[in-house]
């Protein structure tokens, strides 16, 4: 699978997926398939752990996509059992750049009751602190990930479970979690109390199955069962799922960019289809900033159904103004400078016949530095343009993220250092209008835009308010907003 959105380095990029299986023969495989349909949430690097009777606890992990790993039969012998779970990632914390394999999870921990492999989706915002106070008591650290954490503090735990070992590590980590776990014969999955990140049960034969999306229960025909709730751990075994909550309970603050990006169209989430959501932001999008023009054009993939949602609600045409090439792979402009710069035209092509003479609004799912946005006028305009719009399916992002999300540095988010003015002059377009926050909350279901009291989301990197304090950014001279902001 092609990395989810063209302009990678561009985007904000989805961190972690996770996906775990009990009861059912072959659990590799199933794994294996789950984190080929969660691949738009990292294509870094990916690996499974599975548990045999004869064998023990298997372990394989490997740089690059599923598909180029996880498939050949010999591989998938190595990974016997019924029960197994597996993560792919992009580098969010630990090694920035190039991902080393000693930080590829599932991490595995071998303790005096038996072992257990974790697989994290998240961010722990206090890792540093417990990595040095885990160091100074004698943790040997393997990875430089803050996951890791996790088995440390479960190594240190004396509870008589694995289960209550996890239950203990968990309460005194910060940030961001959604983890699928497993011990011999346990299944185990995890949400941080505001439940930041996704994560959804499947019921498959006489099986269970956890995965950060629902897609992923799809591909292996599972039946979407729930949503693991914010602050809920379930133990699953072949018995049926024992759930609890072991935190003291937070008013839920799901990622609001789920919705606008990182999930998969066809994912539900809170009960909604994401596709719909997508649509109805850019209906919202429509009524909030219209513009008298000929054509809607996504910017693809990820622009298409807020473009189509523009295009129902303004009654202007929607086109396919933007072609792209399903067939470049980030390896194939790695080897030169001079073929990465080629870059945007690589990927997309504009479809001259259509855009010449037109005026034509692109809508896109956010900006962040602002580099393809500019790229991609420079196209439209070279096809013969009258007038380009940009309407953007999300509100300025003018703040990082710290809960699992890779964001560039504050100062180089073209929303944190200019106004919308400023962005239109930049990037040389006719208008640039950004979804306003309550215009997304409405999208997402809330009726009333956004509480600003209690927000229902998480919405930090539009709103710069953190639902956690990223303690180890501001330990690392991160300025949080001022009132004043
Ligand atoms: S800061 Fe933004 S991307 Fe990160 S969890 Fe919150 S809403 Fe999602």
């Amino acid at each position: 699978m092609p990395p989810a959105h063209p302009f990678d380095d561009d985007k904000l990029r989805e961190e972690c997926g996770v996906f775990g299986v009990v009861g059912v023969t072959d659990a590799s495989n199933f794994v294996a398939l789950g984190l080929h349909a969660l691949q738009h949430r990292g294509q870094e690097a990916g690996g499974i752990v599975t548990h045999d009777p004869e064998t023990g606890f298997n372990q394989q992990r490997r740089m690059g996509l599923v598909r180029d790993n996880f498939t050949s039969a010999s591989m998938m012998a190595q990974l016997p059992g019924t029960i197994g779970i597996g993560h792919v990632r992009y580098s969010t914390a630990g090694s920035k750049g190039q991902t080393a394999l000693r930080d590829v999870q599932p991490f595995f921990g071998e303790f005096a009751m038996g072992g257990a492999a974790i697989a994290h989706n998240g961010n722990i915002t206090n890792a540093l602190s417990l990595r040095r106070e885990l160091i100074e008591r004698g943790s040997i650290f393997q990875s430089s990930s803050d996951s890791e954490c996790i088995i440390h503090l479960m190594a240190r735990s004396m509870g008589r479970t694995i289960p209550d070992r996890m239950e203990e590590a968990l309460r005194k980590v910060e940030g961001a979690f959604s983890i699928v776990a497993m011990t011999r014969t346990k299944l185990i999955g995890c949400r941080d109390p505001l439940g930041v990140r996704p994560l959804v049960l499947g019921k498959i034969g006489d099986g269970w199955a956890l995965a950060s999306e629902t897609c992923a229960l799809d591909i292996i025909g599972s039946e979407f069962v729930r949503e693991i709730e914010p602050g809920e751990m379930v133990v699953i075994t072949q018995n049926g799922v024992a759930s609890h909550f072991p935190f003291r309970p937070k008013r839920a603050r799901f990622c609001i960019f789920e919705h606008v990006y990182f999930s998969r169209p066809d994912s539900i989430l809170g009960g909604r289809s994401v596709y719909e959501t997508r649509e109805n932001i850019g209906r919202e999008l429509a009524k909030e900033a219209p513009v008298d023009a000929d054509l809607v054009c996504p910017v693809p993939d990820s622009g298409t159904p807020a473009a189509i949602g523009y295009s129902l609600q303004s009654g202007i045409p929607y086109a396919m103004g933007i072609i792209r090439n399903q067939y470049v792979g980030r390896t194939f402009i790695e080897p030169t400078e001079s073929i990465r710069n080629m870059g945007v035209r690589l990927k997309l092509n504009v479809n001259r016949a259509l855009i010449k003479g037109k005026r034509v609004i692109l809508v896109d799912d956010s900006v962040v530095r602002g580099t393809t946005s500019r790229k991609i006028k420079e196209m439209i305009l070279d096809a013969g343009a009258a007038e380009v719009h940009f309407r953007i399916a999300s509100p300025p992002t003018a703040w990082p993220c710290f809960y699992g999300v890779d964001t560039p540095q504050r100062e180089k988010l073209l929303a944190a250092t200019m106004s919308e003015e400023e962005m239109r002059d930049h990037l040389g377009v006719d208008s640039i209008k950004f979804i306003s926050i309550d215009g997304l909350y409405r999208a997402v279901g809330e009726a009333g835009g956004r509480d600003p009291k209690a927000p229902a989301y998480c919405d930090a990197c539009f709103t710069g308010e953190y639902p956690v304090a990223p303690s180890d950014m501001i330990e690392q001279g991160f300025k949080a907003k001022t009132a004043a902001e």
